[in-house]
């Protein structure tokens, strides 16, 4: 197969001021096609740096995609660079030039900048900016080569790559492959049934990609009947919850079950803020399960409208099962919902109580005919541990929900 490599080109992307979302744009695209990359460069604006990037994958042969760098101001070198890489001068494209002025209007200020490109590149449209993408081939300098140059900004990357470069790379051989995500699963004992699952099929290829909310497996192979027969035996090893394939996030698979099991759901939430609420809310439809979430920061306002008695908050800590699941309660009586998930926790850095320590999370979830109350123990810093309890709860919430469905359909 042909190799592809992507070079990401400025300062911004180099020290991680600016997502690199256009590598993953372009290597979802080309892995589509079977045209997986080989590998993926981010050099700064820096010429002499991006100059050895360039020319050492010309050399290695291929086709080169590189992107960023080709806007007007005094930063964007990558044109010059390629110039110089190519032997061929900026000069100014008249042509270009014209559909720029008709584009932009005559007066535009960086027409003169833009419309100097190098000589022997062919121009590639870029319908939403001025900056258009180039493409540069030269059988003498770089035999084996092609180099395809887009634009950094992400919907101009997108439209240029989409309409201008991606007809013309070819496809290539289409690895089969698979994606599991196992719910709340632990990474460990994802990756000992992989051991059993690669025993059976020496060849497969295979990844494991933990988060806080899933392990995803993904399995890949040349041959799509090995892919099928890996992804089965990686079922009967582990068996643990799968999120169905097709189901996006843990929140929308949530809703589909409430939806099946013909439920009606309300959170009330502490620490969280109405996190857990903002990702149900993300999912479009949720209003046919989804009633609403009352946000209960202080200690009063659990006292105040999630009516939590105070002796209660005294005796067991306001971090507490026992406070949870009047929260739980009260909010499912305030919405009239079957279901109400209430939360609960110390994200820190600071706070916490000899009862309750930093990162204690207390949780309830109130089913139909059933409680579940639950005590976790998180690390890391207040935005981690947030993470950590919104997707441990969605997954709670998954997991408890296929529970009542299996309980109901036997
Ligand atoms: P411009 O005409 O805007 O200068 P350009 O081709 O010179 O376009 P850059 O200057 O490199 O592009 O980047 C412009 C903006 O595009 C950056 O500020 C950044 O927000 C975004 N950008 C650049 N590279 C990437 C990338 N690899 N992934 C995502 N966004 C990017």
């Amino acid at each position: 197969m042909e190799r592809l490599s992507l070079v990401a080109i400025g300062d911004e992307v180099l020290c991680g001021h600016t997502v690199n979302t256009n590598a993953s744009t372009v290597a979802l695209a080309c892995t589509k096609i079977g045209r997986a990359p080989i590998s993926h460069t981010v050099v700064g604006d820096d010429v002499v740096e991006m100059e050895k990037i360039l020319r050492r994958e010309l050399a290695l042969g291929g086709d080169v995609i590189a992107f960023g760098g080709l806007g007007p101001t005094g930063d964007d070198r990558t044109r010059e660079v390629i110039s110089k890489i190519f032997e061929t001068p900026l000069v100014l494209r008249k042509e270009y030039a014209k559909e720029l002025e008709l584009r932009f209007g005559k007066e535009y200020p960086t027409i003169k900048n833009q419309a100097a490109q190098p000589e022997k590149a062919k121009l590639l449209t870029n319908s939403v900016g001025t900056a258009p993408g180039l493409f540069l081939e030269d059988k003498n300098l770089f035999p084996m080569a092609r180099l395809f140059v887009l634009p950094g900004p992400p919907y101009e990357f997108q439209d240029v790559f989409g309409r201008e470069v991606l007809p013309l790379l070819g496809k290539g051989k289409c690895i089969a492959s698979v994606w599991l995500s196992f719910i709340g699963a632990a990474e460990h004992e994802v990756n000992a049934s992989l051991e059993r699952v690669q025993a059976l099929f020496p060849t497969l290829h295979y990844g494991i990609y933990p988060s806080y909310e899933t392990v995803s497996v993904h399995l890949f192979h040349e041959d799509e009947a090995l892919v099928q027969k890996a992804r089965a035996s990686c079922l009967v090893e582990f068996q643990g919850l799968l999120l169905p394939e097709g189901v996006p996030s843990l929140e929308a698979f949530c809703l589909a079950l409430l939806g099946k099991l013909g439920w009606t759901m309300a959170t009330a939430e502490s620490c969280t803020g109405g996190a857990i609420a903002a990702r149900m809310c993300s999912v479009s439809g949720a209003s046919a399960v989804f009633c609403g979430s009352v946000v209960a920061y202080t200690e009063s306002t659990k006292v105040r409208v999630l009516a939590v008695p105070e002796q209660v908050i005294k005796k067991f800590d306001v971090v507490s099962t026992q406070v949870t699941e009047h929260m739980a309660e009260n909010v499912r009586t305030l919405m009239g919902t079957d279901v109400a998930l209430a939360v609960s926790g110390y994200f820190g850095p600071t706070g916490g109580t000899k009862k309750a320590p930093l990162g204690t999370v207390c949780a309830t979830l109130l089913l139909p005919e059933s409680t579940v109350s639950q005590t976790f123990f998180f690390h890391g810093s207040r935005a981690s541990i947030c993470a950590q309890t919104v997707g441990a709860l969605l997954a709670l919430v998954c997991k408890t929900l296929v529970l009542a469905q299996c309980k109901k359909s036997s």
